[in-house]
């Protein structure tokens, strides 16, 4: 008898739920590396206009935009003007 693994459909479906869990904890952990809104003002206390909004640490600009989270990911704080990724919320 082969059993339930010898099946090799059986084996491509365990390959590829692995593979989507590998790739969803490394999404999960390269979100995690931003920091939260409170963290990124810790971070970059001169990063804010003088109404206190927060600014790009890296260029200024207060032209901040949301992305939309992916898979149930938290949303990111992305810099319109240069691309950097500010924060997470
Ligand atoms: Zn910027």
């Amino acid at each position: 008898m082969e059993g339930l693994f010898g099946d090799p459909t059986v084996i491509l479906l365990v390959a590829a739920l692995g593979l989507a869990l590998i790739l969803a904890i490394y999404a999960t952990v390269q979100h995690h590396k931003l920091p939260t809104l409170s963290k990124y003002r810790e971070l970059h206390p001169t990063a804010k206009d003088r109404k206190g909004v927060p600014t790009c640490f890296s260029c200024n600009t207060t032209n901040i935009y949301l992305q939309n989270g992916q898979n149930g990911f938290a949303q990111v704080h992305i810099c319109r003007i240069c691309g950097t990724k500010l924060w997470r919320s």
